[in-house]
């Protein structure tokens, strides 16, 4: 038996400064990420800090576009008309994760901070270097099917396994994070870090750092966006392969795109070449095909997981034309 404290949060400030300082206090939200963790063992915190009273769960439209509070529940989200109407997007990726029991108690800010889902780092009788450095990667020789192809590195291949991030790239979404010195903001697209020699760091936050909010600036492309995940049930199941997409037409001119892909990366991955390739030209499928194309370039596939550069590019490929259908 381990003991583990438990307190609640009343104030945004005093649960920054009480995790910062604390060794070993970690924030839960809907603790449906954590509690898991916490029966497996793969995590052993010294004290939870139960944020659920902070008053972080609003989805409002204002100057800087739509906010979602961090605290706002995946289902709450995923129901909002404003939400589907300005980012479809968020919407389906939400509904597209985990079921609806999960999508009623877990976070938005919980979310985008779940951990991997690589088999190794949930079994700690194996080696795994993000669960504990150093002690090697199971995956690399051993079942590998459900890792990355893309962002791996010598010490770790674990796909990033959420859905909602991967949606909020397509959207050029901000995090907004309270710190012991003071709010900050960062693109999603900097949230995450790729393993490099540390994959046990996995995000740029600091101890104590809280996510409180993530904003989307209300654009053209994030009213035509799409979520598309293919998976091994149709249900209750991480994507083998995600794409979302956003599109901005001028008729049937593709004036700007964002192409984001889940599954397949140790991040949530921009395709920063497939969108350059969709700029300027019309919507049709022989387009959106040979943008496609490109979005496993740089894929370095394991011994089990070399379907997934394929089953990505029909995945973009088929996310685009839905998208860019009725234009
Ligand atoms: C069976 C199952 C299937 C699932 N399938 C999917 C899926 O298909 N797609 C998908 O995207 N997800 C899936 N999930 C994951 C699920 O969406 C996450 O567990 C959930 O979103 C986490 O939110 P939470 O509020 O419960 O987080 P918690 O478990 O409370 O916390 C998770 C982590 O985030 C930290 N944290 C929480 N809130 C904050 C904050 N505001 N600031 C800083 N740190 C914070 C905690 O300290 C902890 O480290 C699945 C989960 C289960 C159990
Ligand atoms: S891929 Fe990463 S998470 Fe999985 S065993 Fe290797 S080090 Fe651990």
């Amino acid at each position: 038996m381990q003991p583990l404290a438990y307190a609640r949060a009343s104030d945004v400030s005093s649960a920054v400064r009480h995790v910062a300082g604390a060794r070993g206090a970690e924030f839960i939200a809907g603790g449906t990420d954590m509690l898991q963790l916490l029966q497996e063992r793969v995590r052993t915190p010294a004290e939870l800090i139960d944020i659920n009273r902070l008053p972080l769960s609003g989805i409002d439209v204002g100057p800087e576009g739509l906010r979602i509070g961090a605290l706002a529940r995946m289902a709450d989200v995923a129901d909002d008309r404003r939400v589907r109407e300005r980012c479809p997007v968020i919407a389906e990726a939400l509904l597209a994760s985990a079921s609806a029991q999960v999508r009623n108690m877990a976070s938005i800010g919980g979310n985008l901070l779940q951990r991997t889902r690589c088999l190794y780092f949930r079994d700690v009788v194996t080696p795994c270097n993000k669960r504990e450095p150093g002690s090697g990667c199971s995956a690399r020789d051993g079942k590998n099917r459900l890792n990355a192809i893309l962002g791996g590195s010598e010490d770790c291949i674990a796909t990033y396994p959420g859905d909602l991030a991967v949606a909020l790239v397509a959207v050029d979404a901000i995090v907004h994070i309270q710190g012991v010195r003071g709010d900050r903001t960062v693109p999603i697209d900097e949230l995450h870090r790729l393993p490099g020699e540390t994959p046990h760091i996995e995000t740029v936050l600091e101890p104590g750092d809280l996510v409180t909010a993530v904003s989307i600036p209300d654009s053209a492309h994030a009213r035509r966006s799409h979520y598309l995940k293919v998976r091994d049930r149709a249900s209750f199941e991480f994507a083998l392969a995600s794409a979302a997409v956003a599109l901005d037409l001028d008729g049937r001119t593709i004036r700007d795109a964002r192409v984001a892909v889940g599954g397949v990366a140790t991040k949530p991955w921009r395709l920063v070449e497939v969108e350059h390739l969709l700029r300027g030209r019309p919507v049709s499928a022989d387009v959106f095909r040979m943008a496609a194309e490109r979005a496993a370039d740089g894929a370095q596939p394991q011994a089990h997981n070399a379907f997934k550069a394929t089953l990505l590019t029909r995945t973009v490929a088929r996310a685009l034309t839905t998208v860019g259908s009725g234009a």
